[in-house]
């Protein structure tokens, strides 16, 4: 496994992650995203990634063009894993 930031090669084809662009493990980890190969070690790695990467959305969707900040969406967090509908990496659909 390769950690370092790296371009995919034949070689990790079936490690390498890219989102993040390193290798990360395919065995003893809850979920991998078959689009961009991110591995996510636990559910509650997958809701952290999940519910911070819907807020940026959201706060990102409430900003004004001119990058005026409204603040704050309320966003209920997810807290079951089935309830995670993309990969927080890709946007792709789980
Ligand atoms: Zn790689
Ligand atoms: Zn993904
Ligand atoms: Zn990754």
């Amino acid at each position: 496994m390769n950690l370092a930031v790296h371009a995919p090669s034949s070689s990790c084809e079936q490690t390498h992650c890219g989102a993040h662009d390193v290798d990360e493990p395919r065995e003893g980890v809850f979920k991998v995203c078959l689009e961009c190969g991110h591995a996510f070690a636990t559910p509650s790695d997958l809701l952290a990634a999940y519910n911070s990467e819907r807020r940026r959305m959201a706060e990102a969707e409430l900003d004004g063009p001119d990058g005026t900040d409204y603040g704050t969406p309320a966003l209920v967090p997810v807290t079951d894993v089935r309830q995670v509908e993309f990969c927080p990496c890709c946007a792709h659909d789980f």
